[in-house]
């Protein structure tokens, strides 16, 4: 197992030289969407050197060094490197990260896992070692100690995922300091809520996650925007309970208006309504047995433990769940217009590792959703994969536009996505933190995901 590790490792590395050790990356002749504000420039020359963006300008007068790699942009267009807001990585395991590069998706946030292997895992991707997207994690998922003991009475084979490790129980506004204090040392970016013991410990969550410096993200899990503003959530997932749609409207948007006022990032993987509920069953039952990739593109490259994971989320695909979401998505869609009406910043994710989510591909389908259903621009939707939550994590002085002197993460599209948000899955090449890969060395990404282990035997086992 050791050995074959350390084989696995020297290949990856070689992939990660091979695309990191040119000097510059000139992207000649195409469209540039800065995505700052400006429109669409076109006939650009776009100079990577060291990692960052060196300069951008009319391709006569942008001179580029005699040995940078010439890319031909042509008919191309130039978007930053895209960001996904909700992933969890222990559930998709290792070899999913280059998935996302595949598509285009530069960073990630993790949003509940193993916190010791996905620091690892971060920590690999830094050193060249591994393949992957930039990385915020949020350490474990903080569950109800109520619920993290209904996990526990579940007969051992009716759950695959090692929950214990993933998940941290708090049942009790002492616990939620003494947890938080604990996580608090790691180089966790934020803390994630997913349930909560009862209104006192979600409070204590907050204060405490704050007392850090620390954002506290993740569910909603009051039905009450008094308690909700109260807490001083900073990011919410999944939207909002739909219970809301009882109060007056103007109720309703006073409130979102209020999200707006303290920025609160609201991601709402819409895309796990569409295609992980409303998907027939026997889709499901087809894409957990398929190998051969008749149901998606993708199915032959996820990892063991999700495809059992997947096997146990098709378990759990009740007639009366996919009833709840049908009376449940008009009201999510309104509400999602609502907040888009009240200015609140809505970002991009699609909830990885839920059934029928795929790593990379499932962003480009939420930002579809979020032009056809919400009512977004193209150029709102990419915003909120790009510059939206590159602003919101403070990082907007390093990645989400096109500037000069940003770190070159960069998507080349051989159509324009301002004509058609789908455009984006027509990806040429990307750059990621100044390394180019061309549509070749993408496609042997995702054909190197197919060798890794975690492919064969499930790796995350209890
Ligand atoms: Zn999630």
């Amino acid at each position: 197992m050791i050995r074959r590790f350390a084989l696995f490792t020297v290949a990856l590395g070689c992939l990660a030289a091979c695309a990191t050790r040119q000097t510059s990356i000139a992207i000649r002749n195409v469209t540039v969407i800065p995505m700052t504000g400006a429109g669409a420039s076109a006939g650009q020359t776009v100079l990577v050197r060291d990692g960052r963006i060196a300069e951008i300008g009319p391709a006569a007068e942008v001179g580029a060094p005699a040995d940078a790699i010439a890319v031909d942009g042509t008919g191309k267009f130039l978007i930053p490197g895209l960001f996904e807001m909700h992933a969890h990585t222990s559930k998709t395991r290792a070899s999913a990260l280059g998935l996302y590069v595949e598509h285009g998706v530069t960073t990630i946030r993790d949003q509940g896992s193993e916190h010791a292997e996905v620091l690892r895992w971060r920590q690999e991707i830094r050193t060249g070692a591994r393949v992957g997207p930039r990385m915020l994690i949020a350490g474990p998922y903080l569950e109800s100690l109520r619920n993290i003991e209904r996990m526990r009475r579940d007969p051992p084979e009716e759950r695959v995922e090692p929950f214990e490790r993933a998940r941290v129980p708090v049942g009790s506004p002492n616990d939620a300091r003494r947890v938080i204090d604990s996580l608090a040392g790691l180089e966790l970016d934020h803390f994630k809520v997913r349930t909560v013991q009862d209104r006192e410990t979600y409070f204590a969550l907050a204060a405490a996650a704050h007392a850090h410096g620390k954002r506290l993200v993740g569910h909603v899990v009051t039905a009450s925007p008094a308690d909700f503003l109260q807490a001083g959530q900073d990011g919410a997932e999944h939207g909002f309970p739909i219970a809301l749609d009882s109060l007056p409207r103007e109720e309703r948007m006073a409130f979102w208006r209020q999200l707006a006022a303290r920025d609160v990032g609201v991601v709402p993987t819409m895309v796990v309504v569409t295609e992980s509920v409303f998907r027939p069953l026997e889709y499901f039952r087809a894409l957990v047995s398929d190998t051969a990739g008749t149901t998606h593109p993708l199915r032959p490259y996820l990892s063991r433990f999700m495809i059992l994971d997947w096997r146990e989320q098709v378990e759990e695909a009740t007639p009366q769940r996919r009833e709840y979401f049908q009376r449940a998505w008009p009201i999510a869609l309104q509400h999602l217009r609502e907040i888009r009406d009240a200015g609140v910043r809505i970002m991009a994710g699609s909830d990885v590792a839920v059934l029928n989510i795929f790593p990379g591909a499932s962003l480009h389908e939420e930002l579809r959703l979020f032009v056809d259903s919400v009512g977004m621009t193209p150029m709102e939707a990419l915003a909120s994969a790009t510059r939206k939550p590159a602003e919101w994590l403070g990082l907007a002085d390093s990645v989400g536009t096109i500037e000069m002197g940003k770190v070159a993460d960069l998507v080349l599209l051989d159509a324009n996505p301002l004509d058609d948000i789908t455009n984006t899955r027509r990806i040429a090449a990307v750059v990621l933190r100044g390394a180019l890969f061309q549509r070749k060395d993408l496609d042997a990404i995702r054909a190197s995901v197919a060798t890794m282990p975690d492919q064969r035997v499930n790796d995350w086992v209890r």
